[in-house]
This record gives structure tokens, sequence and C-alpha cells, in this order.
């Protein structure tokens, strides 16, 4: 079957939750890249599980998309089956100090919710811009914590398997900015467990990392931290490009970063392919003048030359 017919075909079973060529740009923070063959948009379990039987019937490869602040999409867009859980996964639930939200629900609003709560241990996630789901996959962070810190469990849907599994958070192996989950394995809602504090402390804590943020960060269309830190906590990559007086460099319509080196900006006229060049150049360099090997910590979607994620994932 050509991509064309697996289109077909999927659009065909997915019926009044999917459209066919949705741009992906629009649904990234780099607002770059091509469209996706199909994009659903499942309201309910079933819809989801109707997902998983396209993905199977179809051999189409799956890409979550969450808030798009990880992802850089290729121009030539993704050549598979763009899930977004917007319209099924958008609900939070807190008692006491534990926490169930949807995999949509976006960070900052979590880490404000918990904090007027008086609920402290979700405040670094103001000043990332992804969703619940992303960071679980990803294990974001900063300022000294991370997911993996207060996550007890997510709920998984296997789109390959079929399975929908509470899974502890153990099993998931949650490492730097990484984790088990595969890219057919759907983070629906994750459980956290925060800590009773107070209210105003956690609400000044927020303020001091939006204040950091704005000062050390760029604005503008970019996906955060491009690399990530080959010794964390320990080594930057951000370090080792600054070494290398690369701040400023530019292909076409992207550039590092002139504020954070381990950013790099799309700006008028970029391409995906302008920033990926950015991103092998500084990779190149550092590689040549350090012995570094830095790894893409954004991800890499429908780029010809980048290995599909052929993990089995988590089994469940
Ligand atoms: C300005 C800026 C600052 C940032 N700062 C930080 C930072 O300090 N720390 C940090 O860790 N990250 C940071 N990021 C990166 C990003 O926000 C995080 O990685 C975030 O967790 C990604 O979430 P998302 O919903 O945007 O995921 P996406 O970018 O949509 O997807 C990222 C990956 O997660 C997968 N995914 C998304 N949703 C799900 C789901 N429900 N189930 C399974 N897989 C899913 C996708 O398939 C993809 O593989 C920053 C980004 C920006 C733009």
């Amino acid at each position: 079957m050509n991509l064309r017919d697996q289109q077909q075909q999927a659009l065909a079973m997915l019926g009044g939750f999917a459209v066919a060529d949705e741009p992906l740009a629009p649904h990234t923070t780099y607002k770059l890249g091509g469209p996706a063959a199909v994009f659903a948009t499942p309201r309910s379990g079933d819809e989801l599980r109707q997902v998983a039987d396209a993905t199977r019937a179809t051999g189409l490869p799956v890409l979550v998309v969450g808030r798009g602040s990880n992802l850089l999409v290729a121009d030539a867009g993704f050549p598979g089956i763009a899930v977004s859980l917007v319209a099924l996964a958008d609900h939070v639930e807190i008692e006491g100090t534990r926490v169930v939200a949807g995999a949509a629900v976006a960070l900052p609003v979590l880490a404000r919710r918990t904090a007027a709560l008086g609920l402290t241990g979700f405040e670094w996630a103001v000043g990332v811009p992804g969703s619940i789901g992303g960071a679980v996959r990803m294990n974001a962070g900063g300022h000294g914590s991370d997911m993996a810190a207060s996550l007890v469990s997510a709920r998984v849907v296997d789109l390959h398997s079929g399975h929908d599994v509470e899974v502890e958070a153990a099993r998931l192996h949650l490492r730097f900015r990484g984790s088990d989950l595969a890219d057919h394995q759907v983070v629906l809602h994750a459980t956290l467990v925060l800590h009773e504090g107070d209210a105003v402390a956690a609400e000044h804590m927020l303020a001091d990392i939006v204040r950091w943020r704005r000062e050390h960060q760029p604005g503008g269309q970019n996906a955060g931290s491009v690399f990530v830190n080959p010794v964390p906590g320990e080594l930057a990559a951000a370090q080792l490009i600054d070494r290398l007086g690369l701040r400023g460099f530019r292909i076409g319509g992207a550039c590092v970063s002139e504020k954070h080196a381990n950013f790099v900006q799309a700006e008028h006229g970029a391409t995906a392919a302008d920033v990926r060049a950015v991103m092998e150049h500084v990779r190149t360099e550092v590689y040549e003048q350090t012995g570094f090997l830095l790894r893409s910590e954004v991800r890499l979607v429908g780029f010809a030359d980048v290995e599909p994620d052929h993990r089995e994932g988590v089994l469940l």
C-alpha cells in the first residue's frame, strides 16, 4: 500500500474525528514544518481505540502531538497519523496532595493551580510550555526538579497492542529528558503526589521562575533547549556551544540564540531545514572541537535521515 492508500484507509476508519493533510506548523512552538497525512482528534476512549485499529490496519507511524513545544517537524511533514488529545484529556482532579491531570493539560496551568492550593513540588513547570503527556514522555523538568519527582503513575494506551493500563512511574524508567515510552504509547493522564505547603511561598517561587526565564531565555519561535546536556547537572550543552563562539550563528532564517546558546531560533522566512542545518553545524563543531557528541533533545519528526522510533516501549 502506498501512503495515499494508507491515508485513505485511515480516514475511512476514523470517520468524523480525523482530517487529511493537516499542517502541523500551527501545532508546534517552532511554527514550522509540513502536514500530517492524517490528524486525529479522538473525543473518547472508543475513538482512541479506533486510532489504534487504524494504526494497526494501515501500518502508518503514529505521533502524539501535545503542545508541540519539543517538536521540529520536517518541511515535508509527517507521513503518518498525528494524534491530538485536546478533546479527550483536559481534566484535572485534586484530592489532598494527589493530583490526576489529563495529558492535554498545560504544565503552567497545573503549576499555577496547584501552587494556589498551597501544594508544592510542581512550581518548576510554570515556565515549561508543554503538556502533561509530553512532559511524562520527555521527563520534562527544570529548576532542580522534574516529572519523576512527583509522578506516581500514568495511564497509558498502547496503540499497537490496544492495551490500556495504569503504569507505575518506576516502570516508565524516567531519565534526564527521556523515558521508555515509545511513539505508539499514549499517555492519557498522570497521577502526581505533591506536598502540602504554603500558597504564598509557592506563588513567590512561580514569580521567581517566570522572571528567571524572561531574563535568561529568548521568546519567539523555538522548542527550548535543542540538545540534551551531556553531563546533566555538571556540563550544559549551552556552555560547550558558547565556548565555541557559536551564538548568533545563522543558516537561512534560523540562528543560535544570542540569549541562550542551546536555543535555535526560527526567524522570519525560516524553514525546518534551516533549523536542522544550524543544529547539525553546531553538533559537528562541538564534536570536532570538544569530543562531546550532542544528542538532540528536540524530537525530529519526518526527517528522512532520522531513524523512526522502533522501540517496543514499556511492555503493556
Ligand atoms: C521556551 C521553551 C522552554 C522550554 N523549557 C523546558 C524546560 O525547562 N525543561 C524541559 O524539560 N523542557 C523544556 N521545553 C521543552 C518542552 O516544553 C518539554 O519537553 C515538554 O514536556 C514537551 O511537551 P509537549 O506537550 O509540548 O510535547 P510535544 O512537543 O508535543 O511532544 C514531545 C514528545 O512527547 C510525545 N508526547 C506528547 N504528548 C504525549 C502523550 N500524551 N503521550 C505520549 N507521548 C506524548 C510526542 O509524541 C513527542 O515525542 C521548553 C520548550 C520551550 C518552547
